[in-house]
């Protein structure tokens, strides 16, 4: 037997995850030696023994990790075997500057879930019950590395039982750091059989979770919903409802395999699901239902033999802001939105609203990433720069860069008021100090209105990069993807800054990180009323010269005068906008009270069976829907032929312009990115087609394709430029 020592350094996600009880049974199985520890970079362990169980325990070490566990960079010294006798688990090793990666959060394991409702069990009906497989990880954390004094647990001291769970390597509580129980943790403010009461009885209740307050209350209660719709000022975007698992969730909807996975994954997003029957007040004029399950024990007890089957479960706000988090904050803010409040005296470091996906082509696609989903961190492919993308507008993340990693934020929301700005600061701080970043360059949207830019802007001592929002799009999937090269990128959305100062949103780009081509595009058509145009889709049919059903011929006249004179109006390609003409010209939406509204609503109006399209045109760069519109206001067919036919039009020629960028320039592969591809209706249509022209389709999947996505395009983007800065300059 050849006897050899080992050290193994494990970077990514392995701090407070059951990484070193699992090394440990792990050592302990091949006979090895030695000891493990925490570092700041992540898990650090010698093994010594055999080396045939050496490399064997190396091998396990990777495939068998625990399941919150994501082992990212490994490195492996030989050293001087030292004679140990056996295997412990030592305290942390600090290191300066480096860090380690913080697990998202998880929702509540098997384990804990039968210690919840287990008679006699001491955890019984505890809220707060959790272990090293589950619970509070990124909200919770206040530095690294991973320690109780870190987190907002630092303030419960554990009482022995706890401790000896705490202390136990074969426990599935060792070091799990919000290890609690009701005699040592935190506690509810109120009673949990009240608050089934009060919801069961049709009031609104305000409940603190992981990464924020919700609201809930009974969705088949008409009233009780119309109710919070009023407090929340929210009048008709859909919200999502929670029940207690996947039986509950297939009587409301359609749950493929994959979405049931999903559904019961830790991770615990909501799920856009094909629901069965309408939801007039919950989710208006739409054919999908965001549908989630528990994720906290709290959740779960919410379910404990109650008359209700099925709760609205949406951010505690009123629109527009962020999710309150702190209990005196929620009193102030959710007074008159919730009748009553559970809340506990847990503080909540990060905000965290609920993860949204939808499933498509067997793969989970984020449509908003946070709870579950951040701080996790993409791969790169590539060492780069400590950078800072500060992303868009709407549905705003920024990321930042370190190593390999692109840490992108959980979703931060509109940057259009003070408080969402405070929270995208406060994020940005916090992250900077969880992964030691000093951005040396910060990339921003070429808007110049947009917060995130100025914010940027007015940023001392760090050289600025500006990227267009139709390029950053592209990127963002050419990065998710891994991609190099050049692509053709389709970016279709609703509003995005180019480059002449018009505002464009139904692009073609020959694309690479560094630079972009712009070869085809929607025709320009005038839009007059600055933001209003956005909230009133009639003025988006007028742009393109009709007459709009319902709306007063004086205010149409109004705005053809504004477009005549030049008055606040701006040239668009906008995708988002022709969404819009249509649903108005066919006298579905004259006004939007949400973002993406009039394109949701008609890709839930469509009919699938219906396959037949509407003329269009392509002439050099221009690609013209103005043949569509005027069959479409002559048309006498329902909504549902005029829904779908639009659909499959905007397909052909998305797959039409695509062969003649093609053509021009040779290229096969073609990126998808944009807010417009999350309908999945005009995914369905366009990726066949593409496919069978002789195209290799990208699509996102782990970042959202809306403006979610974009600060990833802008960092891959800023990182290739720096390169090129950096390069040597040749004489000649
Ligand atoms: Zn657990
Ligand atoms: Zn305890
Ligand atoms: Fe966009």
């Amino acid at each position: 037997m050849r006897i050899t020592r080992q050290r193994i350094r494990l970077g990514g996600v392995v701090q407070g995850v059951g990484f070193r009880p699992f090394v440990h049974r792990l050592a302990v199985k091949h006979g090895l030696a030695g000891f493990v520890a925490n570092s700041t970079a992540g898990v650090v362990t010698e093994v010594e023994g055999d080396r045939a169980a050496v490399d064997a325990f190396r091998v396990a070490l990777v495939r068998d990790a625990p399941s919150l566990a994501r082992v990212g960079e490994t490195g492996v010294d030989e050293v001087a075997p030292r004679g140990d006798t056996r295997f412990e688990i030592r305290a942390s090793m600090p290191a300066q500057g480096e860090y380690t990666l913080v697990s998202p959060d998880a929702a509540t394991c098997p384990d804990c879930l039968r210690d919840l409702s287990e008679a006699g069990n001491r955890r019984r009906g505890y809220a707060f019950t959790n272990c090293t497989n589950c619970g509070p990880r990124y909200t919770i954390i206040r530095d690294v590395p991973y320690d109780r004094p870190g987190t907002t647990m630092a303030g419960f001291r554990m009482c022995a039982a706890c401790q000896a769970e705490y202390d136990d390597p074969a426990n599935r509580r060792f070091h799990a750091q919000p290890n609690a129980c009701p005699q040592c943790g935190p506690s509810l403010s109120g009673d949990v059989a009240e608050a089934r009461r009060r919801l069961a009885a049709g009031e609104v209740v305000a409940i603190k979770g992981l990464g924020g307050f919700q609201l809930a209350c009974d969705a088949r209660n008409a009233d009780a919903v119309r109710r919070l719709r009023g407090g929340k000022r929210r009048s008709d975007k859909p919200f999502a409802v929670m029940v207690r698992d996947v039986a509950a969730a297939r009587r409301l909807a359609a749950v493929s395999d994959k979405e049931a996975a999903v559904l019961e994954g830790w991770r615990r997003p909501i799920a856009i699901l094909r629901s069965h029957e309408a939801w007039p007040e919950v989710a208006p004029a739409n054919g999908t239902l965001g549908v989630m399950l528990p994720s906290t024990p709290l959740h779960y007890l919410l379910f404990e033999n109650t008359p209700y089957d099925v709760l609205v479960m949406t951010s505690g706000n009123r629109s527009d802001e962020p999710l309150a988090i702190d209990n005196a904050e929620a009193a102030r803010r959710l007074n008159g939105v919730a009748d009553w409040q559970l809340t506990h005296n847990r503080d909540i470091c990060m905000r965290a609203d609920d993860s949204v996906v939808r499933c498509f082509q067997g793969s989970e696609r984020l449509l908003r990433r946070a709870r579950g989903y951040a701080p996790e961190t993409l791969d790169l492919r590539r060492t780069v720069p400590e950078m800072l993308a500060v992303g868009g507008e709407l549905k705003n993340a920024f990321c930042l860069t370190k190593g390999r990693h692109a840490i992108l934020s959980q979703h931060i929301g509109d940057l259009e008021n003070y408080e969402t700005l405070v929270f995208f600061e406060e994020t940005l701080a916090h992250l900077k100090r969880l992964f030691r970043v000093e951005p040396r360059l910060v990339a921003h949207d070429l808007h110049p209105g947009y917060l995130s830019t100025r914010y940027a802007l007015a940023m001392e001592g760090v050289p600025k990069l500006g990227v267009q929002h139709h390029h950053a799009h592209v990127a963002s999937c050419m990065a998710e993807n891994g991609l190099d090269g050049e692509v053709i990128g389709v970016a279709f959305d609703g509003t995005g800054y180019g480059t002449d100062g018009a505002i464009w949103g139904g692009e073609f780009l020959v694309a690479g990180y560094r630079e972009f081509t712009r070869r085809a595009h929607l025709r320009y058509v005038p839009l007059a009323g600055g933001d209003r145009a956005v909230r009133q889709p009639w003025r988006s049919a007028v742009a393109y010269g009709l007459e709009v059903p319902g709306v007063a011929d004086e205010r149409q006249h109004v705005v053809r005068q504004m477009i005549q004179k030049g008055l606040n109006t701006v040239p668009t390609s906008s995708c988002g906008r022709l969404f819009d003409a249509v649903a108005a010209i066919v006298g579905l939406r004259s006004e939007a009270t949400y973002e993406g509204q009039a394109a949701i609503e008609l890709e839930a109006l469509a009919d699938d069976s219906v396959d037949g399209r509407y003329e269009f045109t392509l002439s050099g760069e221009e690609l013209d829907f103005g043949p569509t519109m005027e069959s479409i206001a002559r048309s006498r067919e329902g909504r549902p032929a005029i829904a779908a036919r639009f659909h499959n039009t905007l397909a052909a020629a998305i797959v039409e312009t695509c062969r003649q960028v093609g053509r021009e320039s040779g290229l096969r592969r073609v990126c998808l990115s944009g807010g417009t591809f999350q309908n999945v209706k005009l995914l369905a249509g366009t990726i066949p087609a593409l496919r069978s022209a002789g195209f290799a389709v990208y699509l996102h999947a782990q970042v959202p394709p809306n403006d979610g996505g974009i600060a990833l395009g802008q960092a891959a983007i800023a990182a290739r430029r720096s390169e090129l800065a950096a390069e040597p300059q040749t004489h000649r």
